[in-house]
This record gives structure tokens, sequence and C-alpha cells, in this order.
């Protein structure tokens, strides 16, 4: 009989397993990212037992002045950071922030444009996503496979045809930059709002990289906050759009899509965002350098890197062809048996029906650039992942390789420092 003490305690053994399985491997999934000590110290505060509902200084519970304070400032770094005329650091995710995006910018049944899911589309803007949740007849940008980006003579014709209340752009496979400047004219023709979700690339646009949706047309942008932006798993809209067009999308966030918007994230994401103010144009610099290197030295390797004609990436994004090596599946499996850490994803000739076993690897260096890696790294990951599935090198050869490689790289980077909480912040995170 185990007691239900005994059953708690299972739970923080299996988690210390998981940080010892994480400690010890590397971090490829383009969507994830780790914390700052000072970020992560504000999940562990009181905030993240309260609720606020509302904007700051309009709310509907006591016992918010602190948290007003912090969300007035989490906007203030917001704007300064992005550019932009408007934030709101409240909804709880990307998904949340898009939800809100189309409750505020749409009714049912407007049309909406959007990038296709075999192009690296996010489930949020598909049919049997959030889109389709709110009735939205929508159509697909066709994707050029070469360019590996919307192909824009093709989207000026869809958004001429269909006459979009609303025009999304941003995947969640982002090699290269929308070329929403090419996309003005036809969507100023018929008058639709540019929504751009840079849920992938935040932390790019932060410092200053890749591209700048607010100055070449975006109303909108939605976002992540915790994949190329290193912060909490939260969400945050940024506006350059009117006080109207604002005033509904922030309807969309309350009351549209949450109640609470859980305090201790937003005050974590409001430390990261100053200490992007301070580390995000050299961050996002590395991210990218790394990016360009590993798809490179994985093309000498021998892989199938797609987006060559182009330089393989200008994020921090790489996808590989892996159906010489036995598919997207059984690569992804051994490699994570070998202590890398990365996903099987669709390609852009994939359907849904071999959903389960795509033709590639999606790759980000966003998490391994955070903690330290460089250019002589990128060359050893390649040189790992050639050893496995190409040169079949036995597993456990590779993993011990994997560990060391590792080993050496156990702080943060890109962030203020040893605070106090570090310590305690070790015990649960490194
Ligand atoms: C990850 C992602 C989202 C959703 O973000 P969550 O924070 O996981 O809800 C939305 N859009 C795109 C393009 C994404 O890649």
């Amino acid at each position: 009989m185990t007691t239900n003490l005994e059953k708690a305690l299972k739970i923080r053994e299996i988690a210390k397993e998981h940080n010892e399985y994480f400690k010890d491997s590397i971090p490829l999934i383009a969507s994830e990212n780790v914390m700052s000590p000072l970020a992560l110290e504000m999940l562990l505060t009181d905030l993240g037992s309260r609720y606020a509902e509302g904007l700051p200084h309009h709310r509907y519970y006591q016992g918010n002045q602190f948290v007003d304070q912090i969300e007035d400032l989490a906007i203030e770094y917001a704007n300064s950071l992005f550019k932009s005329k408007q934030a709101d650091p409240r909804p709880i995710s990307g998904t949340n922030a898009n939800i809100a995006a189309i409750y505020g910018l749409t009714k049912p049944g407007d049309k909406i444009t959007v990038p296709p899911l075999s192009g690296g589309g996010h489930i949020s803007a598909a049919k049997f996503g959030a889109v389709g949740l709110r009735g939205l007849d929508s159509s697909d940008y066709p994707f050029d496979n070469d360019e590996m980006n919307l192909d824009v003579d093709a989207a000026i014709k869809l958004i001429r045809e269909k006459k979009p209340k609303v025009c999304l752009f941003g995947q969640s496979v982002f090699l290269f930059p929308t070329p929403i400047k090419d996309l003005m004219d036809a969507i100023r023709e018929v008058d639709a709002k540019v929504w751009y979700d840079g849920a992938h690339v935040l932390g790019l646009i932060a410092g200053g990289r890749f591209q700048d949706p607010l100055r070449e047309g975006a109303d909108i942008i939605t976002a992540s906050t915790h994949k190329t932006f290193p912060g909490p798993q939260h969400g945050i809209i940024l506006g350059n759009t009117g006080d109207e067009t604002w005033k509904s999308v922030q309807r969309g966030v309350f009351p549209g899509s949450l109640s609470n918007h859980h305090l201790n994230a937003m005050a974590a994401l409001a430390v990261t965002l100053a200490e992007e103010l301070e580390y995000g144009a050299v961050y996002a610099s590395r991210i990218i350098e790394n990016a360009k290197t590993l798809a490179q030295s994985l093309n000498e390797e021998g892989f199938k890197v797609l987006g060559e004609k182009k330089g393989f990436t200008e994020s921090h994004t790489l996808v590989v062809d892996v159906r010489a090596q036995g598919g997207g599946k059984q690569s992804a499996e051994l490699l994570e048996k070998c202590n890398i850490v990365l996903n099987k994803n669709l390609l852009p000739w994939d359907t849904s029906k071999n959903s389960q076993d795509p033709s590639g690897l999606r790759i980000g260096t966003q998490e391994v650039t955070r903690i330290g890696f460089g250019k002589s790294e990128m060359k050893e990951i390649a040189k790992i992942m050639g050893d496995l599935l190409i040169r079949h090198a036995d597993p456990e050869s590779i993993r011990s390789r994997a560990e060391t490689l590792k080993s050496n790289f156990r702080e943060i980077k890109y962030c203020f420092g040893k605070h106090e909480a570090y310590k305690y912040i070790e015990i649960i995170k490194m």
C-alpha cells in the first residue's frame, strides 16, 4: 500500500528524473527555452495564488495594488522593447493570445487568410483549431517549397480574390521573414487587418533581427513568450493600431478568453522584458549565427537541409529532410535515446496522412545558444547527428558524447546573473 504522502513524493521523484534527463541532454526543440534565475523566482511568489480581472486600476477584486504596478511596468517595458503603441501582457499562452485576436478582429463567418499547416502554420490557425472554433471562412496562402516561404504572387491573388477581413502571417516553422511589405498594396486595397503571429520569433524581433512586423504593416502581433523570447510560458499581444481595434482585441483577452491572467507568469514576463532590453540584441544575433552554422555543418555531414539556395535559414529554426535516414519518426526517436531532443516535423510536401511519420526534423538553436553553445558546439552536434543517423555509430557511444558536450554548459546566459534566489533555483531547475 502506498500512502498518499508517497504518492505525492513519487511525482517529485519523477520530476527530478526529468530534470536530470534534461541536464544531460541537448535541447533542440524550436519552441522551448529556459528562464533566467530572476524570472524563475517570480513564479514562486505569492502572485501565483492571486486573481486580477480586467485592466490595471480597473479591477474587479481587491488586493491588486502591486499587481497593477507590475502590469503597468510590463506594458511600459514591452512598448519600449518592441516600439509598439500598445501592449497587453495578460494572455496566458500564445494560443490564448490568438483566440483573443480572433475574437477581437473577427465575427463568425468572416474571411481570413492563413499560412498552410504544411508550410509551418500553427494549429490555432487551422480549421480544427481556434480559427475553426470562431467559424471563420479561412483560405491558405499557397506556399513556395523552393523559397520555403509564402508564394507572393499567388498570395496577392488570393487576397484580392477573397477580400479577407484579416490576413494572418507567422508560422511554427519559420525559416525566412514573411514578405509582408510585398503584400501590403493588396492588403490595403481590400482594407484587411494585418495580424502577425510571432510566437516563434518574438525573441528575434525583440533583438531587432528577422523582421519588424509593426513597421512593415502589422496592426497586431500575438506571441508566446517562451520560445525565442526566453520568458515564462505565457503570451503577449503588441499593437500598432487604432484605439477601436485595440480596445476590441483587449476585450478579446478579457472577458473574451480568460479571467485571471497568471500573475506570477506576468511578473516573470516583465522581468524577462527588462533583461531583453539589456541582452536581446546580442542574444538574437547569436541564435541566428548558430542556426546558420548548424545548418551548414549538417549539410556538410550529408544531410539534406531545406532552404539551401537561400542560405538555409534567417531564424532560429532549420529543417532537415531525413527520408533517406529512415524518416522523421525513427530519426527523432533514435536521437532522443541519445539525449538529443528535437521533433519530427511535416515538410511542405507532407500531408496529414503521414503526420505521424513525416519527412523532416525541426531544429531550433535558441535554447542551446542561451546556455552558451557557439560555433564549435554547433559543428559537434552536426557530427554527432551524422555519426548516428548516417554512419550508424553505436547509440551508447553517441549518448555519452552528447552528455559530455552538454556537461560544460550549465549556466544561463544573456540575463542578469547570480541573484540571491539562484541557489534555490539551481536545485529545482538546473
Ligand atoms: C507555439 C505557437 C503558438 C501557440 O503558442 P502556445 O504558447 O503554445 O499556446 C501559436 N502560434 C504559433 C505560430 C506557434 O508556433
